[in-house]
């Protein structure tokens, strides 16, 4: 079994669907670890986001993710960190296909939902960003 983090980002809570996306991970069968709601400081951002540091798309992707509060989410099961990037679907809305989260909620690439860890280092490294030991379950 494997954790993964996930991030309900700042247009998820403004659009009131956290319910829904949170739903759609529960539903597959992934069991919920961890929750909280926080808003990012620009340090945390740069923390989470630290392989983009410098990409041209950097300073609109911290301003975002920043801009409101977040939810973030400890999910748990058999190839968790895989499961949820296939129920994510690609980076871009424009590519992703109806059924996965960002093709069914977003139409562009700066505000696309939800954020999932990408590899087994990324969840350990994100995962300790935002929960200790004691808050997890
Ligand atoms: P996330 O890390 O948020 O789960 P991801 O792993 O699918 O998304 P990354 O390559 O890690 O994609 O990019 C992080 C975020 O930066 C993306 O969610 C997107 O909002 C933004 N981003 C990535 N590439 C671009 C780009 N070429 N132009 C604009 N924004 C981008
Ligand atoms: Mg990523």
């Amino acid at each position: 079994s494997e954790n993964t983090l996930v991030l309900l980002k700042p247009d998820t809570v403004l659009r009131k669907l956290c319910g829904e996306i949170l739903s759609r991970f529960e539903r597959k069968g992934l069991t919920l670890t961890a929750l909280k709601m926080l808003k990012l400081t620009p340090e945390m951002a740069a923390e989470h986001y630290r392989e983009h540091i410098g990409k041209p798309f950097y300073p609109d992707l911290v301003e975002f993710i920043t801009s409101g509060p977040i939810v973030a989410l400890v999910l748990t099961g058999p190839n968790a960190i895989k499961t949820v990037r296939t129920m994510m679907g690609p980076t871009n809305p424009v590519d992703a296909p109806p059924g996965t989260i960002r093709g069914d909620y977003a139409t562009v690439m700066s505000n696309n939902i939800v954020h999932g860890s990408d590899s087994l280092t990324s969840a350990q490294r994100e995962i300790a960003i935002y929960f200790t030991d004691q808050e997890m379950f």
